[in-house]
C-alpha cells in the first residue's frame, strides 16, 4: 500500500540532512538504518576530531570535488561552510575554525552534535527504523527490508537513498546496494579508494625503526598538486594528512600506469642553492648522517627517507644532495585495499540523476552523500557535501511531493 509517508535509507549525515529538511516543511518521515544504531561512520570521523567543514569561496571549495559535475554548484553553493556552521550553532554546538580553516564543533566530538540532531528528528516525529537493511525493490517497485521481524515491504510516496561508499564495511556501508542498483539499471561506476594510504616497498630498515613515524615540516606534490602537511609513514607504505590530499591524483597515476610517484621535499624553507652552500661547508671528514644533521638538521625519519629514496652516491656532492632534498621521488605500489579508505569515489552515476538528485529511471526516488560519483579529499569537504545533497535531495522530495 502506498502511503504518503518519505522513506530515508542510511542515517548518516546525508540522510539525516534529508530528514531535517522534510520534516522541517511538516512530511512524516521513516528513516531505515541497517545497524544497530545510527550514524556509525559520522561518529568515526568525529573519533579524533570532527572536521565537519572547511572555509573558503565558494570557487576554492568547489575545486576540491572531483568529477561534480555541473549539479554541484547548486548544491554546495546553497549549503557549503557558512549554513554548516550556522546549522551547528543552531544545534546548541559553536563551531571552532582551526588555523588552516578546518571547521570543527567546539567540542570537537560528533557523539553530541549526533544526540542533540536525532533527538531534534524525534522531535518533529522522524521515526528511526534501526536493523532495518534494504533489500532492493519488490516486483511492484515496493522497497523490501530484513528487519528483525522479518522480510517488511514499504511503499511511500517518496525514498532517498543515502547508503553511503564502500569502505569501513563494520560501520555499515558496505557498498552493497551498488549491485542493486546495477540490476535495476541504474548506472553505477565502481568504487575507488579515496583518502586512502599507499603501498611502498619499504627497505627492512625503515619498516622496522619507522613504521608509525609522523613525517613533519614536508611539501608534498603528485601530478602538479602540491601540499604543505604532514603524513606518516606505515609498515607498509604511507598514509595520513599530505598523503590524503593527494590521494586522487595518486589513485590515478597507479590505475594507469601501475605506480605513482610521491615527490617530497624535505626542507620547503631553504633552496636548493642554501641547502648546497651548508653541505659544501661542512667538514668532509664527517659522515654524510653528521653532515645532514649538523648542516640541515636532517634527522630521524627525514633523513631515513633521503638515504631510502636517493642514489647514494649522489648524495656525497652537495649540489645532487641539495636537488634530492628538494625533490626525492618515493615510489608507490598501490593503494591499501577499498575498505580502509576514508572514503571511496565511484557510486552512482551523475548521469543517472536529474538535476533534483532523482532517479531518471526510478522517479519519486532521490540518491545523496558518498553514494554518488563524487571525490573529495578529508578536510570536511567529504561531511559538508554529503549534507548539502541530502539537503538537495530534501528538497527535491518536497517538489515532487507538490506535484
Ligand atoms: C575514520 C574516518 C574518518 C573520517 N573523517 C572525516 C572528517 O573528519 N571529515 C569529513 O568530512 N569526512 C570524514 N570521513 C568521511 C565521512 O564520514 C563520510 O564521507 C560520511 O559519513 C558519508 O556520509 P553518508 O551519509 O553519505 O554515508 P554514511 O555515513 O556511510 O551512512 C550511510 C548509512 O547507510 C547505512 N546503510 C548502508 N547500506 C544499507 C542498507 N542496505 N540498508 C539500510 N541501511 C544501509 C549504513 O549503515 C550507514 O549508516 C571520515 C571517514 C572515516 C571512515
Amino acid at each position: 500500500m502506498t502511503t504518503d509517508r518519505v522513506a530515508i535509507i542510511g542515517s548518516g549525515p546525508a540522510g539525516l540532512m534529508a530528514a531535517e529538511v522534510l520534516s522541517e516543511a511538516g512530511v512524516v518521515v521513516d528513516v531505515y538504518e541497517a545497524m544497530p544504531s545510527a550514524g556509525r561512520k559520522f561518529l568515526m570521523a568525529g573519533k579524533s576530531g570532527l572536521n565537519i567543514s572547511h572555509t573558503g569561496s565558494e570557487h576554492d571549495l568547489l575545486m576540491r570535488y572531483h568529477d561534480y559535475s555541473g549539479l554541484f554548484p547548486d548544491q554546495i553553493g546553497a549549503f557549503g561552510p557558512d549554513q554548516v556552521t550556522r546549522w551547528m550553532e543552531g544545534l546548541g554546538m559553536p563551531a571552532h575554525v582551526g588555523p588552516t580553516g578546518r571547521i570543527f564543533p567546539q567540542s570537537m566530538k560528533a557523539s553530541p552534535l549526533l544526540r542533540a540532531w536525532l533527538r531534534r528528528l524525534a522531535d518533529r516525529g522522524v521515526r528511526l527504523h534501526l536493523k532495518h537493511r534494504w533489500t532492493g525493490w519488490a516486483p511492484d517497485g515496493a522497497l523490501t527490508f530484513h528487519s528483525p521481524e522479518g522480510e517488511v515491504m514499504v511503499s511511500p510516496a517518496a525514498t532517498v537513498f543515502a547508503l553511503g561508499g564502500g569502505s569501513w564495511r563494520r560501520l555499515g556501508s558496505d557498498g552493497a546496494w551498488a549491485s542493486l542498483f546495477d540490476q535495476a539499471g541504474i548506472d553505477v561506476t565502481p568504487f575507488k579508494p579515496s583518502n586512502c594510504g599507499f603501498t611502498v616497498d619499504w627497505s627492512d630498515r625503515i619498516r622496522e625503526r619507522f613504521a608509525g613515524a609522523p613525517v613533519k615540516g614536508v611539501q608534498l606534490s603528485a601530478g602538479g598538486q602540491v601540499t604543505r602537511e604532514e603524513f606518516a609513514v606505515t609498515a607498509r607504505g604511507v598514509e595520513s594528512g599530505g598523503v590524503y590530499t593527494l590521494s586522487a591524483t595518486l589513485r590515478d597515476e597507479i590505475d594507469a600506469a601501475g605506480s605513482a610517484t610521491l615527490w617530497l621535499d624535505l626542507l620547503p624553507d631553504m633552496d636548493a642553492s642554501e641547502i648546497a652552500k651548508r653541505l659544501a661547508a661542512a667538514p668532509a671528514k664527517q659522515s654524510l648522517s653528521n653532515r645532514l644533521r649538523k648542516a640541515l638538521k636532517l634527522t630521524g625519519v627525514k633523513a631515513a627517507l633521503l638515504f631510502e629514496c636517493a642514489d647514494r652516491e649522489a648524495l656525497n656532492d652537495p649540489a645532487r644532495a641539495a636537488e634530492a632534498i628538494k625533490a626525492l621521488p618515493l615510489r608507490l605500489t598501490g593503494t591499501v585495499p577499498l575498505d580502509e579508505a576514508i572514503s571511496t569515489a565511484g557510486g552512482v552515476a551523475w548521469e543517472a540523476l536529474d538535476d533534483q538528485l532523482m532517479l531518471k529511471a526510478r522517479p519519486g526516488q532521490f540518491c545523496a552523500g558518498e553514494m554518488i560519483a563524487w571525490d573529495a579529499p578529508t578536510g570536511g569537504y567529504l561531511i559538508t557535501a554529503c549534507m548539502a545533497t541530502g539537503r538537495a535531495a530534501g528538497r527535491g522530495v518536497l517538489e515532487w511531493l507538490k506535484r
